[in-house]
This record gives structure tokens, sequence and C-alpha cells, in this order.
């Protein structure tokens, strides 16, 4: 760069783009939005040394995580990205949950059709489910099973748990 066209950072911070600058590979003039948004966040000066410190193979990747980063911390000032994070983790959690009720709900129905294999064998109706938590699960599912003939209130109660044991309370809806 340099010269007469500077970088999107030196235009913003109103500075000759040198000809090292260690924002122009980054951040090119045609989109300013990128730098002032990292800039707006983090800093200008701790963006330059947060470059400084790494590799050159590897500032490209750090300069895309500061621009998802920023804009995240933008859109959500409270939790930034962490919200994503979260919002994502307890998805994965209701969705094992979910998972560990249907191999349960198998093994039970695996149990009325064929009682004495399944007592015999357990490990082979149980698969995958070979946690501790499953194991706990698959015993109260097939109480409720039996008791009810339905798992939908156990069904909503794991889901009432999992919403109050969320990390971050109540900012996933
Ligand atoms: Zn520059």
């Amino acid at each position: 760069m340099g010269g007469n066209s500077p970088c999107a950072s030196c235009k913003l911070l109103r500075r000759r783009c040198a000809k090292d600058c260690i924002f122009a590979p980054y951040f090119p003039s045609d989109d300013p939005h990128k730098f002032a948004i990292v800039h707006k966040v983090f800093g200008a000066s701790n963006v330059s040394k947060t470059l400084q410190e790494l590799p050159l193979q590897q500032r490209a990747d750090a300069v895309s995580s500061l621009v998802y980063e920023a804009n995240a911390r933008i859109r959500d000032p409270v939790y930034g990205c962490v919200g994503a994070i979260s919002y994502l983790q307890n998805q994965v959690s209701q969705l094992q949950m979910q998972l560990a009720v249907a191999q349960a709900e198998i093994v039970c129905i695996q149990m009325q059709q064929d009682p004495i294999m399944v007592a015999a064998n357990p490990q082979m109706a149980l698969g995958q489910a070979d946690d501790n938590d499953q194991a706990f699960l698959l015993q109260n599912q097939c109480f409720n099973f039996a008791n009810n003939n339905s798992s939908s209130s156990t069904y909503v109660n794991i889901h009432e748990s999992l919403k109050r044991e969320s990390i971050f309370g109540d900012i996933v809806s």
C-alpha cells in the first residue's frame, strides 16, 4: 500500500499509510466499516499490538475473529459472542437430552416386546447410552413409561430443568 491509497485504518486514523503498515493487508480501503468496528470495540493500538504478537500466517485469522467478536459486541453489548456460544451450548444440551430420551424409549419398547432378552443383555439394549446420566434417565423413563405409558411429562420436565440450568440464566429464550 502506501503513498496514494491509504488502508482503511490509516484513513480513519488520519495518518500516512507506511509501506509496512501492519493493518494494510487486512483492512483494505474499500471496506472502511471492517476497521471502524474493531477500532470502536478494541481500539486501534490494541489491534495493532495483537497483530504484532502473532506470526504473519495467523494474522488474517486473528483479524477475522476480531471483526466477528466486535460485530457481536455491537449487536449485543451485554453478552457479545458469549450470547451465541451460550445459546448453542444450550441447544447441544437439549439435543443430547432428547437423544437420551429417545434411546430410553427404544429400550422401553424393546423391554415390552422382549423383556427376557433385554434383561439378559442390558448393554445391547442401551446401545451407546452408557454414561451415568443416560442410565439414570433410562430408569426414570422406564418407570414413567410403565406408569403413564407416555413420556411427555418427563420430556417437559427435562426441558424446564435445562432452561433453569442454563449458564447465563434467561438470555436464551
Ligand atoms: Zn495503513
